[in-house]
């Protein structure tokens, strides 16, 4: 609004005045590009991506997120609106390039709730692996995906270990650590938390309250309904559904901002501190490399 006030403005009796009001905003426009760089991939013209890719020194983070329910009160997209809300705020204070909203990950056991996407196994592999390669030939040549999604869990490190299959000239790092582990912080009040519950509710209350509807929380139940008789080191992929058919595994009641702000908090911190560890690793591009080159004669390689 400003500016358009600022180009429109059409007596000459508020010329000087206009100019004054005006000024700062020439020199913000003027210093914008080389003072305050976007994080955000979308919001940069051509000629800043360039500068953005070098300042990030090659470094971009992909933050996975998933469409799918989230108890009876939360939105579909928590885990995207969570994990790109920790993602950016890292990106600011360490600056890497961080890529649009990604979604289209490992959700299958969601497929019976209404507003699940949930596409075939080849797609996830294609599009991941399509998206990380043009993020490289862009100049990306460490790609950090940060996972908000417990879905994702075994998709994300295959995808990574497969990145051995043939050469890339880029690595793939995956950060996949949504909490903080062991204790400290605001006690938790609820004894199972997997689903929807008490910590994912609290980081929604810091990232996006207007979107959390508490007065449902109890209107499903996330109790444990333990319907399968199975030893736990025995996995199917119906697990998740024999315990959770409400796609909802905990008690979000006792939600609070306190929890929220804490885990948030963590959560910023380790993606950067993933972030300067990413930026600062030489050993992987080179060791991958030369894993590269033997593994086209196996036979040379000396034990
Ligand atoms: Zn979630």
């Amino acid at each position: 609004m400003t500016r358009r006030f600022c180009r429109r403005g059409p007596f000459v009796a508020f010329g000087i005045l206009l100019s004054v009001v005006c000024w700062p905003h020439f020199a913000d426009a003027q210093s914008a590009p080389s003072a305050k760089l976007s994080v955000h991939w979308e919001e940069l013209t051509a000629a800043d991506f360039r500068q953005g890719i070098q300042r990030s020194q090659g470094t971009c983070l992909l933050p996975f997120g998933i469409l799918e329910k989230h108890g009876p009160h939360l939105p579909l997209g928590t885990d995207l609106l969570d994990v790109r809300y920790a993602a950016l705020h890292a990106a600011e204070q360490e600056y890497v390039l961080v890529f649009p909203e990604y979604y289209f990950g490992q959700i299958a056991e969601a497929k019976h709730e209404p507003g699940t996407m949930s596409y075939t196994r080849a797609i996830q592999l294609a599009l991941l692996q399509e998206t990380t390669d043009e993020m490289a030939r862009n100049g990306c040549k460490k790609v950090l995906i940060v996972n908000g999604h417990g879905g994702n869990n075994s998709l994300l490190p295959y995808f990574a270990q497969t990145q051995l299959e043939k050469p890339h000239d880029y690595v793939v790092y995956v950060f996949n650590e949504l909490e903080p582990s062991g204790k400290g912080g605001p006690p938790m009040k609820s004894s199972m938390d997997m689903h929807g519950g008490e910590r994912e509710t609290s980081n929604m209350l810091i990232s996006h309250p207007d979107l959390v509807h508490m007065d449902r929380a109890s209107s499903e139940s996330g109790a444990d309904q333990a319907r399968q008789k199975l030893p736990e080191n025995v996995y199917t992929g119906i697990w998740w559904y024999t315990r959770f058919p409400n796609h909802y595994a905990g008690d979000a009641v006792a939600a609070n901002k306190e929890l929220g702000q804490y885990q948030m908090n963590w959560w910023v911190d380790a993606i950067k501190k993933a972030i300067q560890e990413v930026k600062a690793d030489d050993v992987s591009p080179k060791l991958q490399k030369e894993f590269y080159e033997k593994s086209t004669h196996p036979l040379d390689t000396q034990q």
